[in-house]
C-alpha cells in the first residue's frame, strides 16, 4: 500500500475506535472494538490467515492508467477484504480478463476470482486492452450485479401451460436440446426458411453467424433495423462499409450526430478519446435537439430541429465549396466524380449542369450550381437554430482540413424517413476536407477491425427468408425484423423455430402489442425458445426458456472500432477458467457458472449435433472436432485454431513468452493486431495479369480488386466504382433516382414543420436517446445502476409546460398515432421546444407476482384486451423492496420504474433504409385526465396495421424497379449473404398476383453479377 493510502487509512481506523461517549451507549449490540461514528460495533470478520501482500504500482510507459495489477501477478493476486476493513483481511484472488457484454464496444474487464471460494468479487478494466485501456462506462463493473442477480434464470425451463400463462417447469439441458433439436431437425428437411435466430447486441464477431449458415437456413435476423442501420445505409452508399471510425484523440475538430453514442451509449473507448482530442484542443460541434452529456461539452451546439440536419452539414459543405477551402486532390483522386458528371444530367429533378468536357474542373462548377441554395441563412431557419452556431460550425470545419472526425450514430439518422441521407450528407464533410482515413479524420469501421476465420467454413446458403427481406425493400441494409409479427398477421409466412437471444422484441421494438400477438399465435411461431439470462416481457411468451451467460460466463470473440488501430479480444468463462488454473477438469461451461447457465458457444456445438445426430443433413461435419474425427469440437479447439492460424502476430508475441496462442489470449484476452491503420485505399494493388474496365477498375478473375488512380493500381474502396460515391449509381438503378436521392440532398422527414402542426398542439417525440447507465432488457436486473436510473419522465421545454399547464413531476398524457401513455413531466430547457424527449430501457413489466421479472426493477401490471385490438396496461404496484439472500433486495427505496412508451409506437419502416424511424408525432399533449395513473398505456393495435400499410405503400419494390432480374444489389451487405441464385426475384411476390418472374434469368444474371463484384 502506499504512505499515502496508509496514513489514509491508519488516520481513518483511529477515527473510527473512539469509544461511544460515556454515559451515552450504543444502540444495538454492545459495543467491543471498533464501531462507526454513532459507536454502534462494527459486524466482525476472521482475522487473516496470512500476512498481507504488498500492492504493487503499475505504471504503463504509453501513459495508461496505473494502479492496475500488472499481468504478471493476475494469477496470484493479493488484496485486502473491503468488508473486513479497517482490518486487513488478505483475500487472494486469480484475475481472469474477458469481454464486457454490455453494449457492442468490447470493452476488457477483469474478474476477481476468489482463490479458495472460486467465487467472482468483482469486475474492473483490464489494462492491456488497446481499445479500453482498463477503463468501463457504470455497466462494466455492474456485471457482478448482473452475475449474482437474486432473479436470474438459472436452469432450463420448459412451458407447462398455455404460451403466456406462466407457468413453468424445469427440465435437464439434455430434456431440452433433444426436443429443440428435433424440431429443428423436422424443419430443416422440410425447408430452409423456417428457423429464425433472431438477436439483439450480438456481442460476438462469427460464431452464430457460422452455425446459422451450416444450418443451411436464411435465418439470421438482427436488431439492426431499430439501431443503426439508416446511418449505416448512408455510409455504404459511399464507401462500402457501413459504419464510421473516427480517430477522436488526433482530431482538430470532432463532429457528432449522435443522439448517445459518445455519452456512455455506447462506446466507451470513443469517449475517452473524445475527451484526449478536446485536452489536445480540439473543437467539439454537436447537433442535438436535446442536451445530452455531450451536447453539454460542446463549443457548439445545435439544437436542430429532427429532420433539417442536412440543410445544416450542405451548408456547411457550400461554404468549403464556394471558398474553394476543400481538399481538391483528395475529391479529384477518389471521388466518383466521372460518374456523376456523365450519369446526373439525365437524372430527374436535376438542374442544368455545367458538365462541359467532363474535366475536373467542370465537376467543381457542377458542385457550386448542385449545393448553391445551402445558405447558412437557409440551414439556420430549417434547423430553428442560431445563424452564428452555423457560422461557428463552418469556420470549425474548415479549420479542420483532414483532421476532421465525425459520427453519425443512430439520432437524426434513425429518427427520420430519410435519415440514411444525414449520414451521407455528413460524408460528404468528410470528402471534401479530405478527412477520409486520416491521423485525426474519420475511417471506415472495416479497417479497425478484424475478424479471425475458423478452421471450416460452411458454403452460403442456397435460400431467401421472404420474411426478412422482402421484395418491397431491396435496400434495406438489415432485415426487417421489426416488422415480423405485421408479415406474420398478413400471412407472408410462418415460423417452425424462432429463437430470441437476448433480445426481448415485445419490450424493445415499436408496436409490442403486435408481437404479443404473434408471439401468442402457434400456427404461426411453432415453437419459441428464449436465450435470457434475465425474465423479460418476450421470454414470457417462449416454450422454452434457456439460461445464458453474461460477461464472465461465455466464450465469444469481438474486435470493434474503437480508434485507428485493430485488436481481438476474448470474452471467457472466468470461473471455468480459473477452476481450470486450479487443476480441475471442466467438461462444459454449465458446471462453472451458476445454477446451470450455459454459454452459447457450447449449446450451439451440442443443439447443432442433436439436429443432425447421424450427419445425413450434412450440418453435423461442421461442428466436428478439427482433430479427433467424429467427435463434437471442443471449445479450446475452437479458439486455439483461430489463434493459431487467423490472428497475425499473435503465435510470435505468444511464443516470445513461452505460451501457446490460446494460452496467450487466456492470460491477457485480448491482442493488438495492428496499432495504427491509416488510409488503407491508397495501398497499391498488384496488377500483374489483371485486366482494368473502361470504367478503371482493376479485375482479377473478373472480380475487381482495386482501381486505377493517376496510373497506379490502388486497394480503393467497396463499392461498385472503387472510389467514394458522391452519385450513387446503386440508387439510380433500383428506382431511387431523382436528384434528392442519388446524390447526398435533404429528404422531408415524417416530423418536418410541413407534417407537425403546432398551433393545434401537436409535437415531436423523441424517444431514441439513452441513459448511460442502462442497455434495455439486459441491464434490467443490475441494481447499481437501477439505482442510478429508474425513470424515464417527458423532458418538455419550459414554453410547452406552460402552455399545457404543468409542473415538473405532474402527469401528461401523450397521444401518439396508435394509443397513449401517460408519465410525469420533467421541464427543462435541455429540450428544443415543440419536441418532448424520453429515454429509451425503462418501464419494464411483468403480469405476474413472484415471476417475470424483479420487483424492484419491473413494474406489477394488468393488461386487458378487447376484441377490436385494444390494449390496456396499467401499473399494479411500482418498483419494491423484497426479501432475497442480497441485503440490497431490502433496500429498493424508488417506486417509479419509467413508463413502457413504445408500445404506443407506430411502426415507420424508412422506403429506402428499411430502417424504423423512431420520431413519433405526438397528435396531442396535455395534462393527465381524472382516473389517467402513471404508467397507463393503451393501444390500438387494428390502427398499427393501418400505419404499417401507409408506410408500405412509400416502397419501391424491387420486382419494378430491380435493373436486372435480382432483388438486392448483389454488392451490397448481407450479415449472412447467400449464394446469387438466391437473389432471383420470387416467382410469386407476395402481394402480387401470380405470375412467373424470370428466377432462371435472375439467377443467370445474379450469378454474372457475382463475378463482377469486388
Ligand atoms: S462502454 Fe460500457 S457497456 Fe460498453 S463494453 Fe464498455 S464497459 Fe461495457
Amino acid at each position: 500500500m502506499s504512505d499515502l493510502a496508509s496514513r489514509v487509512s491508519a488516520f481513518l481506523g483511529a477515527l473510527l475506535r473512539v469509544p461511544p461517549t460515556e454515559g451515552a451507549p450504543a444502540r444495538g449490540t454492545a459495543a467491543r472494538g471498533p464501531t462507526n461514528a454513532a459507536g454502534q460495533a462494527l459486524p466482525e470478520y476472521a482475522e487473516s490467515d496470512r500476512p498481507p501482500v504488498p500492492l504493487t504500482e503499475v505504471h504503463h510507459p504509453d501513459g495508461r492508467m496505473s494502479r492496475y495489477p500488472p499481468p504478471e501477478r493476475w494469477d496470484d493476486w493479493v488484496e485486502w477484504d473491503a468488508k473486513a476493513w479497517p482490518r486487513k483481511v488478505a483475500r487472494r484472488y486469480t484475475l481472469v480478463p474477458t469481454i464486457c457484454f454490455n453494449c457492442e464496444s468490447a470493452c476488457g474487464l477483469l474478474a476477481y476470482v476468489d482463490k479458495q471460494t472460486l467465487e467472482v468479487r468483482k469486475f474492473e478494466g483490464n489494462p492491456a486492452h488497446p481499445g479500453s485501456r482498463g477503463r468501463n462506462c457504470a455497466k462494466g463493473p455492474a456485471t457482478h450485479n448482473q452475475t449474482y442477480d437474486p432473479e436470474r434464470i438459472l436452469y432450463p425451463l420448459r412451458r407447462v401451460g398455455e404460451r403466456g400463462s406462466g407457468q413453468w417447469k424445469r427440465v435437464t439441458w439434455d430434456e431440452a436440446l433433444d426436443d429443440i433439436g428435433a424440431r429443428m431437425r423436422a424443419s430443416r428437411q422440410q425447408r430452409r426458411d423456417g428457423i429464425v435466430y433472431h438477436v439483439g447486441r450480438p456481442g460476438e464477431d462469427h460464431y452464430v453467424n457460422r452455425c446459422i449458415t451450416a444450418w443451411g437456413v436464411d435465418g439470421h435476423n438482427s436488431h439492426t433495423n431499430v439501431c443503426s442501420a439508416a446511418a449505416r445505409v448512408g455510409y455504404a452508399l459511399w464507401g462500402g462499409s457501413d459504419r464510421p471510425s473516427p480517430d477522436y484523440a488526433h482530431a482538430r475538430t470532432i463532429l457528432l450526430i449522435s443522439s448517445h453514442l459518445e455519452t456512455g451509449h455506447y462506446f466507451n473507448p470513443h469517449a475517452q478519446r473524445i475527451i484526449e482530442g478536446k485536452q489536445s484542443g480540439a473543437k467539439l460541434i454537436v447537433l442535438d435537439p436535446r442536451l445530452s452529456n455531450t451536447a453539454s461539452r460542446a463549443d457548439v451546439w445545435l439544437p436542430t430541429w429532427p429532420g433539417s440536419e442536412p440543410y445544416v452539414l450542405l451548408a456547411v459543405a457550400r461554404h468549403l465549396i464556394v471558398r474553394r477551402t476543400y481538399d481538391r486532390e483528395f475529391v479529384r483522386r477518389w471521388v466518383n466524380w466521372q460518374q456523376l458528371l456523365a450519369e446526373a444530367p439525365a437524372v430527374p429533378g436535376m438542374p442544368a449542369l455545367p458538365v462541359g468536357e467532363g474535366t475536373f474542373e467542370d465537376f467543381e462548377r457542377c458542385l457550386e450550381v448542385l449545393y448553391g441554395e445551402f445558405t447558412f441563412e437557409r440551414a439556420a431557419a430549417e434547423a430553428q437554430v442560431p445563424v452564428e452556431r452555423i457560422e461557428a460550425m463552418a469556420a470549425a470545419v474548415e479549420d479542420a482540413g483532414s483532421r476532421l472526425s465525425a459520427h453519425n450514430w443512430r439520432a437524426a439518422s434513425i429518427g427520420n424517413r430519410g435519415g440514411w441521407q444525414v449520414a451521407r450528407c455528413l460524408v460528404l464533410l468528410n470528402v471534401l476536407t479530405g478527412s477520409v482515413g486520416t491521423r485525426g479524420g474519420t475511417s471506415l469501421s472495416d479497417w479497425n477491425k478484424i475478424v479471425p476465420k475458423p478452421y471450416k467454413q460452411p458454403p452460403p446458403i442456397e435460400a431467401w427468408n421472404e420474411l426478412h427481406l422482402p421484395h418491397e425493400w431491396p435496400l434495406a441494409h438489415f432485415e426487417m425484423s421489426f416488422l415480423l409479427p405485421h408479415f406474420l398477421l398478413e400471412g407472408r409466412g410462418t415460423v417452425d423455430v424462432y429463437f430470441t437471444r437476448v433480445y426481448n422484441p415485445l419490450w424493445t421494438n415499436p408496436d409490442g402489442f403486435m408481437w404479443l400477438q404473434a408471439l401468442r399465435d402457434e400456427q404461426k411461431i411453432g415453437l419459441h425458445v428464449a436465450l435470457t439470462p434475465t425474465w423479460n416481457e418476450t421470454a414470457w411468451l417462449a416454450d422454452y426458456v434457456l439460461p445464458m451467460g453474461h460477461a464472465g460466463e461465455r466464450h465469444d470473440l469481438m474486435s470493434q472500432e474503437t480508434h485507428a488501430g485493430q485488436w481481438i479480444g476474448f470474452r471467457q468463462p472466468v470461473r471455468r477458467v480459473a477452476m481450470e488454473r486450479a487443476g480441475q477438469r471442466v467438461e462444459f461451461t454449465h458446471e462453472a457458472n451458476p445454477g446451470q447457465v450455459w454459454e452459447e458457444a457450447e449449446l450451439w456445438v451440442e443443439l447443432s449435433g442433436r439436429m443432425d445426430p447421424d450427419g445425413a443433413l450434412g450440418i453435423r461435419q461442421w461442428f466436428e472436432s478439427p482433430s479427433r474425427p467424429g467427435q463434437l469440437v471442443s471449445q479450446d479447439e475452437y479458439w486455439a485454431w483461430i489463434f493459431e492460424r487467423s490472428v497475425p502476430g499473435l503465435p510470435e508475441a505468444a511464443a516470445a513468452e513461452g505460451l501457446t496462442p490460446l494460452a496467450y489470449m487466456r492470460k491477457y484476452g485480448c491482442f493488438e493486431v495492428r496499432r495504427e491503420v491509416y488510409a488503407p485505399y491508397e495501398a497499391p494493388v498488384d496488377a500483374a495479369g489483371a485486366e482494368v474496365d473502361a470504367a478503371g477498375r482493376v479485375r482479377v478473375g473478373g472480380k475487381a480488386v482495386g482501381v486505377m488512380v493517376d496510373g497506379q493500381a490502388r486497394v480503393g474502396f467497396e463499392t461498385p466504382s472503387r472510389k467514394l460515391e458522391l452519385f450513387s449509381g446503386t440508387l439510380a438503378q433500383w428506382g431511387w433516382n431523382e436528384r434528392d436521392y442519388v446524390i447526398p440532398w435533404p429528404l422531408p422527414s415524417h416530423v418536418s414543420p410541413a407534417h407537425v402542426d403546432r398551433s393545434k398542439g401537436e409535437m415531436i417525440l423523441l424517444p431514441n436517446f439513452r441513459l448511460p447507465t442502462l442497455i434495455h432488457t439486459r441491464s434490467a436486473n443490475a441494481k447499481w445502476l437501477y439505482e442510478l436510473s429508474h425513470r424515464n419522465p417527458v423532458w418538455m421545454h419550459p414554453e410547452d409546460a406552460a402552455r399545457i399547464g404543468v409542473r415538473s413531476g405532474e402527469l401528461v398524457t401523450v397521444q401518439t398515432e396508435i394509443g397513449r401513455f401517460t408519465d410525469a413531466v420533467w421541464v427543462t430547457e435541455g429540450i428544443k421546444p415543440g419536441i418532448i424527449a424520453m429515454s429509451h430501457h425503462l418501464g419494464r413489466w411483468r403480469l405476474q407476482e413472484g415471476a417475470g421479472g424483479s420487483p424492484g426493477t419491473s413494474a406489477l401490471a394488468e393488461l386487458s384486451e378487447d376484441d377490436a385490438g385494444g390494449h390496456q396496461l396499467r401499473i399494479v404496484q411500482g418498483g419494491t423492496a423484497w426479501k432475497t439472500f442480497d441485503p440490497d433486495t431490502s433496500r429498493i427505496w424508488w417506486k417509479d420504474v419509467g413508463v413502457h412508451q413504445n408500445l404506443t409506437h407506430a411502426v415507420h419502416p424508412d422506403p429506402v433504409s428499411g430502417a424504423h424511424c423512431w420520431l413519433q408525432k405526438a397528435l396531442d399533449v396535455r395534462r393527465a385526465a381524472a382516473g389517467e395513473r402513471h404508467g397507463d398505456v393503451f393501444v390500438d393495435t387494428q390502427r398499427s396495421m393501418e400505419v404499417y400499410r401507409e408506410w408500405l405503400s412509400l416502397c419501391r419494390s424491387a420486382v419494378d424497379h430491380s435493373p436486372d432480374g435480382t432483388r438486392r444489389p448483389l454488392w451490397l451487405k448481407r450479415p449472412l449473404k447467400p449464394v446469387p441464385s438466391a437473389y432471383a426475384l420470387p416467382r410469386n411476390p407476395f402481394g402480387r398476383a401470380p405470375g412467373g418472374h424470370a428466377d432462371d434469368e435472375g439467377t443467370r444474371r445474379s450469378d454474372e453479377r457475382e463475378g463482377e463484384q469486388s
